[in-house]
């Protein structure tokens, strides 16, 4: 499957230095192998946590 990458300016993620930042496939696939999600599933506040567990996610989603 192709996957563009969006770049960096559309990229929600505060984490300037990673080195996946802009090219969201990189991103999805290196979140998932870890059970997590990317930086654009958070509200701006809990996205600058850098804790992107389902745990997480939900709290910010008030459940
Ligand atoms: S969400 Fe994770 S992989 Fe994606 S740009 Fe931010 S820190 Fe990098």
């Amino acid at each position: 499957m192709e996957c563009s990458a969006t770049g960096k300016d559309n990229c929600r993620c505060t984490y300037r230095s990673c080195s996946r930042r802009g090219n969201c496939c990189q991103c999805v696939a290196y979140h998932r192998s870890k059970g997590e999600f990317t930086a654009c599933f958070f509200s701006p506040e809990a996205e600058r946590s850098y804790d992107r567990s389902f745990k997480r996610l939900l709290a910010d989603r008030g459940r």
